[in-house]
């Protein structure tokens, strides 16, 4: 298997990346965001319990969105590789996404960070809002908040996989395209047997 973690800050272009990136390297598709979001659809208890934190710009708790990664996993275990779209958000995410994929035979083979300065994700944001109806991108406040959670929870994620050496850093500003073509650059330069 081989597979891609896709991380950076709200907003900073992670969803469009991924539905390219695993055209190129035929991989699935984990975003842990539209899973509660179909689940906030599809009106289930899972979804019951996201909404309350998801409109509030605040993480849904480890164990909720852990268990719910393993049973997405464990139904997919013909799959050429993953790439993880929005998870993990904590280190114990992280931590609990090593266990899963050692007990699979696989790891994460490199995580590719695009960076953005904050002002420009909350335009982008706001700009996301008025197109996706989303309830998360609808106030500065609730945009700020997730900025927060990010700051606090998340990015310290970036020291954990540097020091397993498998961390890119990705300009994360400019065309869609030019973006894609470095992360693509990426990807390939890791010379992978099963990419
Ligand atoms: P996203 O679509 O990745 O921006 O996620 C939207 C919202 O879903 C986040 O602001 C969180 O409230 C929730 N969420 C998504 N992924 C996770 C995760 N890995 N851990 C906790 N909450 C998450």
């Amino acid at each position: 298997m081989f597979n891609i973690i896709i991380f950076g800050p709200p907003g900073a272009g992670k969803g469009t990346q991924s539905s390219k990136l695993l055209e190129r390297y035929e991989l699935v598709h984990l975003s842990t965001g539209d899973v509660f979001r179909s689940n906030i659809k599809g009106e289930t208890e899972l979804g019951l319990l996201a909404k309350s934190y998801i409109d509030k710009g605040e993480l849904v708790p480890d164990e909720v969105t852990i268990a719910m990664v393993e049973d997405f996993l464990a139904t997919r275990k013909d799959a050429k590789g993953f790439i993880f779209d929005g998870f993990p958000r904590t280190i114990s995410q992280g931590e609990a996404l090593d266990k899963i994929l050692t007990k699979m035979g696989t790891q994460i083979d490199v995580v590719l960070a695009l960076e953005v300065e904050e002002n420009e994700l909350v335009t982008r944001l706001l700009e996301r809002g008025k197109v996706s109806g989303r309830s998360d991108d609808q106030s500065e406040d609730k945009i700020r908040n997730r900025f927060a959670e990010y700051n606090g929870k998340t990015e310290p994620l970036l020291s954990f996989y540097n020091d397993k050496n498998i961390l890119r850093r990705i300009n994360g500003i400019g065309n869609i395209d030019e973006i894609f073509g470095n992360l693509c650059q990426a990807v390939d330069s890791l010379n992978h047997p099963s990419k």
